[in-house]
């Protein structure tokens, strides 16, 4: 049993990430300002803190106070487009928030880290499938923001020697919500695909759009490899088992290695949901890659990273019974 502060633990993939970790007979610790997540996605028997990554004292304190061992860190802004739009409130918040995360962390001696990083580190890649070896030329301020994070871990870590080791786990599109029924997005003012057409397919907007159809792939629409968010809460787990058995500080995908268009993803949705809601084809969206897809052999020889849900339909169809559930 690890103490483990989760930052960004109220939010969508933190929240079922600190389920996980509570499962798995963890003593867990949210630190979550509020400003995307929710205090009811994490469990009343956890500590919780309302606060920033930013304010090193109580990161401190909260360290010491717990007797931290590991600390998850998930709090970030998200959002692609906003991140074109708002660049310096992505490097504001994930790049210098991170930053002191990170000395906070190893001042205090805290010497296992894992990060949600991201597959818009790899920007548009010249290969089908991405491994973790290529070259990173992120796109949007949203990818080079995880990308000068994970510099930063490499430097701060190259700095403290065997003192801190770290697990960047380059995440690619999260989606659906818990099998329970108790998680799921919760995200106001949602721009993420799936997500979108779960809420259009409730009627909880009217219709959706597809941003794009003169890619250079099969169906004109950007291709995307959509991970279950409680498969991906399971690499948490293993790259903490990891570092815990002495792994060095390493980078790894968190995907499945095949792809699904956005043309593809909708008719999913209308086909779990038996609603036949409104697209209309819209002009790309400033920042999209034309396809993201994982090579994930790292992950699964690494950490023996096994997947359970990896199938579009099992995503969309738990995404949109959460929307449905939450009226
Ligand atoms: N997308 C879309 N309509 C929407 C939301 C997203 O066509 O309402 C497209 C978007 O342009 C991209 C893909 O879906 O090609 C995945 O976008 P998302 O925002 O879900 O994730 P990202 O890959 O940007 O992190």
């Amino acid at each position: 049993m690890l103490n483990i502060l989760v930052t960004g633990g109220a939010g969508y993939i933190g929240s079922h990430t600190s389920l996980r970790l509570l499962e798995a007979g963890h003593n867990i610790v949210v630190l979550d300002n509020l400003y995307s997540g929710h205090r009811w996605a994490v469990s009343e028997e956890v500590a919780f803190y309302e606060g920033d990554i930013q304010d090193k004292q109580l990161v401190a304190d909260i360290i010491d106070k717990h007797e931290i061992e590991a600390v998850v860190h998930f709090a970030g802004h998200i959002v692609v487009p906003e991140s074109v739009a708002d660049p310096a409130k992505y490097y504001q918040n994930n790049v210098v928030g991170s930053l002191d995360l990170i000395e906070t962390c190893i001042q205090k001696d805290v010497k296992h880290f894992i990060f949600s990083s991201s597959a818009a580190v790899y920007g548009i890649p010249s290969t089908a499938t991405v491994d973790e070896t290529v070259t990173l030329e992120p796109i949007n301020p949203y990818g080079k923001s995880k990308l000068m994070t994970e510099w930063t871990l490499q430097d701060l870590g190259f700095a403290a020697g065997d003192d801190f080791e770290f697990v960047a786990l380059r995440y690619f599109n999260v989606a659906g919500a818990h099998s329970s029924g108790t998680l799921g997005q919760a995200t106001p003012e949602a721009t993420h695909l799936i997500k979108v057409a779960c809420e259009a397919a409730c009627g909880k907007r009217n219709g959706m759009s597809i941003f794009g159809t003169d890619y250079d792939t099969p169906d004109g629409t950007c291709i995307r490899d959509y991970i279950h968010v409680e498969d991906l809460a399971e690499a948490h787990l293993d790259a903490l088992d990891y570092l815990f058995e002495g792994g060095k500080s390493t980078i790894v995908n968190c995907g499945y290695g095949r792809g699904f268009s956005v043309k593809d993803v909708v008719k999913t949705v209308k086909e779990v949901s038996g609603s036949d809601f409104s697209v209309t084809m819209e002009s790309r969206r400033a920042g999209d890659p034309p396809q993201l897809i994982a090579d994930n052999s790292k992950i699964k020889k690494m950490f023996n990273w096994q997947s359970r849900f990896d199938d579009l339909e099992t995503i969309c169809r738990s995404a949109y019974e959460w929307e449905k559930s939450r009226g």
